[in-house]
């Protein structure tokens, strides 16, 4: 049997779908940003706020990622996958259903006696609901554990708590008052997508070239905006949901005839329907860019080693000498676990000859998730003829069995 909501079946599947990432994304470190401890969490994978290229690659990726859908796809994702509109739709749903059943089994009641009933019940739900999605959304920057604690234990007075106090509050006052006036007073994307979208671009569409609408004003009644889709493709608050599409669908369709409302490819372009978008240099160059820094992210994610080692000359003194003409120089570490296991680092010196590295212990441990610091110092016999010799500090981590070669000058004093 054919459905008789096409589109809003498959958008309230997507909406599930998002809604359950949503819930699952900073659980399973998909994505999540640790404000406390300074970590950013992408696939699963620890990365440290130093380590920029990869943040910056995946910032980038994730915007691109929003212009290449908008450049294709238009306000899909408003419709779609928006949590606004996600959260804003099902508060509306609730409040009506709320009503609908009070009406129906408290028939008894005085009018005002239910409405009232009504706000009660439906103010409860959202406040409730408004703790959990609040918790959820203050996962994706304070580790979920913690967070619990903090709640656990009514917590408002550290950073974590207010934090967690303020966006329930929001998020209350967000699903209980504001709901889709959000999208066409506060949210950006509607304006920034008119700039993005071109001729061929995903909009939903009345034609009726041959007069057939029936004037029943259903696509009106039915759209979560409030608006007509019928006096323009363009206006800021149509959010391609395509509810207006199903409603024509229906309506039209009992007197057997084929609805008005379309996606098409553009204002002058064809239906979606039997149609791929067509093609131009824009959508290539946006693909590659988009490709460009997929590698990119790809690339530093490859060459990330899972243990950071840092090693500097500390030069407050060049170098030092001991009465029997030895040269010393000083040299400061610094080694960061990025890795969920415990690790160690051994170093090594090289084309120095007759040096050595005064280091203990060497290997030095690294806890999972910690760094170490410390300094140590090369000795060298003196009479070197050159006063800078170029070496190499040789560092071996285990067990991921990674040697990098860290280029390091020794200073000592001319002909010493
Ligand atoms: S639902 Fe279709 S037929 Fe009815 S008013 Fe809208 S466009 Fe016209
Ligand atoms: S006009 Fe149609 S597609 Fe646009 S928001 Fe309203 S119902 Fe959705």
């Amino acid at each position: 049997m054919v459905s008789k909501s096409p589109w809003h079946r498959l958008r309230k599947r997507v909406h599930v779908l998002c809604f359950l990432l949503f819930l699952a994304l900073p659980f399973l470190d998909v994505i999540r940003f640790d404000i406390p401890r300074q970590r950013f969490y992408f696939a699963g994978r620890e990365l440290w706020i130093n380590e920029f290229a990869i943040i910056f690659f995946t910032l980038m990726f994730l915007m691109f990622l929003v212009v290449v859908s908008s450049v294709f796809y238009g306000r899909v994702y408003c419709g779609y996958l928006c949590p606004q509109m996600i959260f804003s739709e099902a508060s509306m749903a609730l409040e009506s259903r709320l009503r609908r059943r009070v009406m129906k089994k408290l028939s008894h009641w005085k009018p005002a006696a239910r409405e009232r009933l009504v706000r009660v019940l439906f103010y409860f739900v959202v406040a409730a609901a408004s703790v959990g999605l609040a918790f959820i959304f203050i996962s994706y920057f304070v580790e979920p554990r913690d967070l619990f604690r903090r709640l656990a234990s009514l917590d408002i007075r550290t950073a974590g708590g207010i934090a967690g106090a303020s966006v329930t509050a929001l998020t209350f006052l967000d699903f209980s008052l504001v709901r889709l006036r959000f999208c066409t007073t506060v949210c950006p994307y509607g304006y920034l997508q008119g700039m993005l979208g071109d001729g061929h671009t995903l909009l939903v569409h009345y034609r009726d070239e041959t007069h057939e609408c029936i004037e029943c004003k259903k696509c009106v009644r039915v759209c979560p905006m409030g608006i007509d889709i019928r006096e323009s493709p363009f206006q800021i608050e149509c959010v391609h949901c395509a509810e207006c599409i199903d409603a024509c669908d229906e309506v039209l369709g009992r007197l057997k005839k084929p609805g008005l409302i379309h996606y098409v490819w553009g204002e002058k372009g064809p239906l979606t329907a039997g149609h791929r978008q067509p093609w131009d240099a824009k959508r290539v160059i946006v693909l590659l860019v988009l490709l460009g820094y997929a590698s990119g992210l790809f690339v530093a994610m490859g060459m990330r080693h899972s243990v950071l080692v840092q090693v500097a000359p500390v030069r407050a003194t060049l170098y030092k000498l001991d009465p029997d003409g030895r040269v010393y120089n000083r040299f400061r570490y610094s080694l960061s676990n990025r890795s969920p296991r415990p690790a160690a680092v051994i170093f090594s010196i090289h084309e120095l000859p007759g040096a050595s590295l005064a280091l203990s212990p060497n290997p030095i441990s690294v806890q999972p998730g910690a760094s170490v610091q410390g300094e140590f110092e090369i000795s060298s016999p003196g009479g070197r003829r050159d006063p800078v010799s170029h070496f190499t500090i040789v560092s071996s981590t285990v067990p991921d069995q990674v040697t990098e070669s860290i280029p390091m000058t020794f200073l000592a004093p001319e002909g010493k």
